[in-house]
């Protein structure tokens, strides 16, 4: 029997069903007796999920079948997150965290590249990160202090990187550095770089709790002169800017509407199961008009949630432009699922505050969504300049041309290489 809802029927073949009920099944299973371990010690680095989800082989979803992956889309890679995230926001976070680093991997890696690191990130073996933000830049990429300079044989890589999802795990991080002089424009100033983990001058910081996903960790790395031989620049020197942000918006973007969508999902139950058991007068809470309004109100915010995440993906299974479609899931996603959470802890009154509630943790795991690959702001920013008509067309290298148009236009070409096919 299907498990999937009829709004997302037209986005789901037979194949991506089963990987639904797979992932169900894998949660309630695997991830479920976890959560309560996870959650008593939130500053220990947990290994075990991300060892369970390599052993699923689902770091390599999008990886081609040519290098052993499973090919199956950013549907299929929803599917993935979103299922995950109804059990657990971290161990959803450790899945979507490893695969940003993938569409970097994917998009910008070379034919020696992708031969020697996309069989290890689809077999499990080979789990990778992407640092990016630092202490004072945050958001601003432009801004960035890490910095690698030429040496005339190799590249010295030294700086801080901050909030890197999956830092205490990753075998491998995609790290982005000034290459230019100070004044270079952003788009040609950085560049990216594979870095070992246990490479010399490599140093991973202690880490110490968040709010929430506990089980999650995304702390810092600094890099003291790192050594990088040339053959471990990913993509052009100078096209760092467009590594980050590709990777953040194709894949970041959907990945966060996803865990997003199973927060949300996740507290529309526990509400609707609360407030059915909770005693009041003669019958129970759930009885109330006034709480049933509210719980229309769930219901339907969550169906908006659910189509804006499926929808993106499909237009990017697709081919089709949908920067715009994946900014909205993103940003709609997370302040649908907040105000979702407000309903669901406002109903759950002061027993929504005993740690240990269910409620409790999907609260808190809801504020992590709203700052990873692009706040809200930067979303809506997006959103404007796509009204404006700051778009180039497909192949032409401006800023503003949309991420998923410039993905269609290499995919076109790299099937001219089938084992460089998307
Ligand atoms: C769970 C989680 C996982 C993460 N994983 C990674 C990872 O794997 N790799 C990585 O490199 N980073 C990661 N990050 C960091 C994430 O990318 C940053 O949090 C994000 O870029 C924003 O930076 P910031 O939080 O420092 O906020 P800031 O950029 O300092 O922004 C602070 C506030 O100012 C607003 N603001 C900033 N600039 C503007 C502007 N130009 N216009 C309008 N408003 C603005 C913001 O919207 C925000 O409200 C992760 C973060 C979280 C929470």
């Amino acid at each position: 029997m299907l498990t999937t809802p009829a709004t997302l029927d037209r986005f789901l073949t037979p194949s991506h069903q089963r990987l639904w009920a797979d992932a169900d099944d894998f949660a309630a299973q695997e991830i479920h007796p976890l959560v309560q371990h996870l959650e008593s010690q939130p500053s220990r680095v947990d290994r075990k999920v991300a060892q369970l989800l390599a052993g699923r082989r689902w770091f390599g979803v999008t990886v081609p079948a040519a290098f052993g992956g499973m090919q199956a889309g950013h549907v299929a890679k929803t599917i993935l997150v979103h299922r995950l995230a109804r059990v657990s926001g971290a161990a959803a976070a450790i899945l979507q965290a490893g695969l940003i680093p993938v569409a970097a991997l994917l998009h910008y890696g070379n034919a020696d590249q992708h031969a020697a690191l996309l069989p290890g990130v689809a077999d499990g073996s080979l789990l990778m990160s992407i640092a990016v933000t630092e202490p004072d830049q945050g958001g601003h990429i432009g801004g960035m202090k890490t910095s690698a300079e030429w040496d005339g044989k190799a590249w010295m890589l030294s700086g801080t990187k901050v909030h890197v999802g999956n830092s205490h795990l990753a075998h491998r991080h995609v790290v982005v550095a000034r290459t230019s002089e100070p004044g270079t424009r952003t788009s040609q100033a950085l560049t990216a770089f594979l870095v070992g983990a246990e490479q010399k001058g490599v140093h991973v910081h202690r880490y110490t709790g968040r709010i929430g996903l506990h089980g999650f960790s995304f702390g810092v790395i600094s890099f003291d002169r790192v050594r990088i031989r040339p053959q471990n620049v990913l993509g052009e020197v100078g096209q760092g800017f467009d590594v980050a942000q590709s990777s953040s918006i194709l894949y970041g973007r959907p990945n966060l509407a996803a865990v997003s969508l199973g927060l949300h999902e996740s507290a529309v139950d526990l509400t609707t199961q609360y407030v059915s058991q909770r005693p009041r007068y003669k019958g129970a809470v759930a009885d109330l008009g006034v709480v049933r309004d509210r719980l229309g109100r769930m219901s339907a915010r969550a169906i908006m949630a659910r189509i804006l995440a499926y929808h993106a993906v499909d237009m990017l299974d697709r081919g089709l432009p949908c920067d715009a479609e994946l900014c909205a899931a993103k940003s709609l996603g997370h302040e649908l699922a907040a105000e979702a959470g407000r309903d669901a802890m406002e109903l759950h009154g002061a027993n929504a505050l005993l740690e240990g509630r269910p409620i409790e943790r999907v609260w808190r795991d809801m504020q992590t969504t709203y700052a990873p690959a692009g706040t809200g702001e930067v979303q809506r920013i997006r959103l404007a300049q796509a009204l404006l008509h700051e778009h180039g067309h497909p192949g032409e290298e401006t800023e503003h041309t949309q991420w998923s148009v410039r993905l269609a236009y290499l995919t076109r070409h790299a099937h001219e290489d089938p084992a460089a096919a998307l």
